[in-house]
């Protein structure tokens, strides 16, 4: 079967069934943000990777090295972040093309170091390479998990859905520059977006959250991958989603629907997270970023969107599939 066809998540899917792992040390394995390890006595390490690949996911012509770089490290900081645990362990392979300045290629480097070392954790090493024609980037992080450790798999009907933040802004500040607007209002969210680490930090050890994930792939996408992991569905209303005032005046600018853009928009780096409705209250005091509830966890599976009066609302595009998306 052709990769478009299989997709992204099908051939992950896929992988995961070659594997069979019964290390008992192995608390988790494929299908979360994080893997979950247990080493060094009852120390439970959450370890992701993630890559970077030039013109999927950046364009030189759009971020400097220094952004690259960061951006990459805010992709694994927010896995760990997803897990409640704490960015500790860095590892970073580069494969670059020849002609590239060695400047370049440095400060790259020193933008997801610099990154890591923000939310507490070092790089340690990685591996270079010259690449064909484009760059690419993998980052290794171990996050050491506390007492309170999330997952994908633990959302209960009832539970209230909440997203830390706001959405939509990354794809806002991707329609504003494909439009030729070279500045646009949410480009910050784009270029150096920040990871949720420090507001994972406050929640996890308040014994609220049942399940969570990272939005890198798109709300409604991510809510399916909560869901699956669940055996839960998840309800969403549009008229409750964060959406800044500059993507809403980006949207306006260029006739597009903000709402769209908050339900598909990937790279986002917010915290989708599940609770009982009755620890929202408690979770936002103990935050300076706004919560919103979303939605809620229903039983029927799948993700289900609706409209202020309770009507079917209907997605444009579905979010990030790694064989479907042309852009970056
Ligand atoms: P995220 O968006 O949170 O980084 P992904 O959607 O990339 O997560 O991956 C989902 C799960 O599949 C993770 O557990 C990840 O480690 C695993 N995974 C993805 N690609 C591979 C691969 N090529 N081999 C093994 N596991 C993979
Ligand atoms: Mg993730």
């Amino acid at each position: 079967m052709d990769l478009v066809r299989l997709g992204e998540f099908g051939l992950i899917a896929e992988i995961s069934q070659l594997v069979d792992c019964s290390d008992p040390d192995v608390l988790l394995g494929i299908g979360d943000d994080c893997a979950l390890v247990r080493a060094g006595g009852d120390t439970v390490w959450a370890i992701t990777t993630d890559a970077m690949v030039e013109g999927r996911h950046f364009r030189r012509d759009w971020l400097t090295p220094l952004e690259i770089g960061g951006r990459a490290m805010t992709a694994a900081l927010s896995d760990i972040a997803a897990m409640g645990a704490f960015p500790r362990f860095a590892f970073a392979s580069l494969a670059v093309p020849p002609d590239w300045d060695a400047s370049e290629a440095i400060a790259m480097t020193q933008g997801l170091a610099q990154q890591a070392a923000r939310f507490g954790a070092c790089l340690l090493g990685g591996d270079t390479v010259a690449a064909h024609e484009h760059a690419f980037l993998d980052i290794t992080l171990l996050g050491q998990c506390g007492q309170e450790i999330w997952r994908r798999d633990g959302a209960q009907p009832g539970d209230a859905v909440c997203v830390t933040g706001s959405l939509g802004g990354t794809a806002a500040a991707i329609a504003a520059r494909l439009a030729g607007i070279e500045q646009p209002p949410t480009w910050q969210r784009y270029a150096a977006p920040v990871p949720r680490a420090s507001t994972a930090s406050a929640l996890s050890s308040l014994g609220a959250i049942n399940a969570a994930l990272d939005i890198s792939d798109g709300l409604v996408q991510d809510a399916g991958h909560l869901c699956d992991r669940s055996g839960v569905g998840i309800r969403l209303h549009t008229d409750r989603l964060p959406i800044s005032a500059e993507t809403l005046a980006t949207a306006r600018e260029l006739a597009l629907d903000a709402v769209q853009w908050a339900l598909s928009s990937g790279e986002e780096f917010e915290l989708l997270l599940t609770t009982p409705p009755h620890k929202v209250e408690s979770l936002q005091a103990a935050i300076d970023l706004p919560l919103t509830v979303v939605g809620e966890v229903v039983e029927v599976a799948g993700v289900e969107i609706v409209d202020a009066s309770g009507s079917p609302v209907r997605m444009t595009s579905t979010g990030w599939d790694h064989f479907a998306n042309t852009n970056c």
